[in-house]
């Protein structure tokens, strides 16, 4: 991999350029192809399996976990039923309460895998809204007088899948509240519940609260235990959005970052992030899964099977039909490494993003921009010379750019109060301090030219 720029250097369409625009009539060898893979489309990847990919979240396919792929693609069996495969509902029902244990959730949390985080929680705050109890499934939103507006709530922080979802599911943008964040990007616990207050005496229905364990800008976590109590005050249902920082639970000295997400309703944990499984994998754990099944739950008559009462049919837990076999690479990956492994590569990951943001900090020239709980680190340059915060931020960007285009790495960016934020995320099985302190080394080299 070594070969490649992480980031791929590209012009957008000159991929397309060079394929042909019409599909052929006759057969083509696989020499042929192979070789169009290599120069056409290899120039166009961005590697997001390399050890020096620091961007966005970093995350790796490990050889099992690839293998694992191989073998569901050779299989290519549909997974929706039981009868479909037993082997795959049977296996993603062990599998998943391995992971269950691994992450140290209690007994009552049942598991489902989807593709991403993002239907993960487009199926929770599904959920969610059928346990408000108002026949929505049935009788939808439009044309209904019955029942007053319906309100989700989350931070300025969360992820903006949950937003979407919330579109989707008919609540609307103005119906999911975004509470503000204070200073470390945490959710305000007194404007939620002074919100949370203020909506019921204008008779409003609040039906979940997302919670984020590890946000996506800075990995920051919300005061879950607090957020729990009050949702079990006002009888909440709660989501906790941990698709990246949820894998950290596997280590025993970072549990204490979680206190309360075990009182959770739903929680999502994505091992495609950073558990070293191929992308797509995402776990949804579910505390109410009769709630879950009985929002997706519709079976006609082709798929009725005799067994149905005694085992578990995935198709009626989700949106999707069909379903990959996906517990089968999360299975070889947690096999093959063993679980003290896998914490050791986590703990490892975390410190070096702690070495790290030290270092950043001992730095007149550079500063953090939010605390350093899991393995990304959030930072920016500021040269004595320039004290404009519109300066600085330009800087940052043409910075950011040009430690990109060397190509020795890859890392990427965020805004926070208006100040742009360089992002080192720290996840992939191959990384190693090396790795960690060339793009530290990087960063200063092209930093020094506006010092
Ligand atoms: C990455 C991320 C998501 C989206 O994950 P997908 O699996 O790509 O949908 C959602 N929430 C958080 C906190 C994330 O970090």
């Amino acid at each position: 991999m070594d070969q490649y720029p992480v980031l791929a250097q590209t012009k957008p369409g000159e991929i397309k350029s060079n394929l042909p625009s019409n599909p052929p009539e006759s057969p083509e060898s696989f020499d042929q192809i192979f070789s169009d893979f290599d120069q056409i489309i290899m120039p166009g990847i961005t590697h997001w399996n390399h050890p020096r990919f620091f961007g966005y979240f970093s995350i790796t396919g490990s050889y099992p976990g690839i293998i694992g792929e191989f073998l569901s693609s050779a299989l290519n069996i549909n997974a929706m039923l039981w009868k479909t495969s037993p082997s795959a509902t049977e296996l993603e029902e062990v599998v998943l309460d391995w992971l269950r244990q691994m992450l140290g959730l209690p007994e009552n949390f049942d598991a489902v895998i989807n593709d991403t985080a993002s239907v993960g929680s487009l199926c929770a705050m599904a959920a969610a809204r059928e346990f408000t109890n108002l026949d929505i499934r049935k009788k939808g939103l439009s044309g209904r007088n019955d029942f007053p507006r319906l309100r989700m709530y989350t931070s300025d922080q969360a992820h903006s899948s949950i937003e979407k979802a919330a579109i989707v599911l008919g609540i609307g943008q103005e119906n999911i509240i975004k509470i503000s964040s204070d200073e470390t990007y945490r959710m305000n616990i007194n404007e939620l519940e002074a919100t949370l207050k203020n909506d019921l005496t204008h008779g409003m229905k609040p039906v979940c609260v997302i919670a984020t364990i590890g946000t996506t800008s800075t990995t920051s976590i919300d005061p879950v235990e607090e957020i729990a109590a009050l949702c079990m005050k006002y009888k909440i249902w709660l989501h906790v959005d941990a698709a990246y920082g949820g894998s950290a639970a596997v280590i025993p000295e970072m549990r204490s970052l979680f206190t309360g997400w075990e009182q959770a309703d739903s929680i999502i944990v994505n091992p495609h992030k950073w558990l070293f499984t191929p992308i797509d994998c995402s776990v949804l754990f579910c505390r109410r899964p009769e709630v879950l099944k009985q929002a997706f739950s519709l079976t006609p008559e082709y798929l009725r099977t005799a067994e149905a009462g005694e085992v578990k049919n995935y198709m009626d837990y989700g949106v999707a039909l069909g379903r990959r076999f996906r517990a089968l690479k999360l299975w070889m990956v947690i096999r093959s490494l063993g679980t003290e492994k896998i914490i050791n590569i986590l703990r490892e990951h975390i410190a070096f993003a702690q070495k790290l943001a030290w270092t950043i900090e001992q730095h007149p020239n550079f500063e953090l921009l939010a605390p350093v709980p899991f393995s990304t680190v959030v930072f920016r340059f500021v040269p004595e010379k320039k004290s404009r915060e519109s300066e600085i931020n330009n800087l940052n960007e043409k910075l950011l750019d040009e430690i990109n285009k060397a190509g020795k790495v890859f890392l990427s960016h965020t805004k926070l109060n208006g100040k742009f934020g360089i992002r080192l995320a720290i996840g992939n099985i191959k990384t190693t301090w090396e790795d960690v302190a060339l793009a530290w080394e990087i960063i200063q080299a092209k930093a020094r030219v506006w010092e």
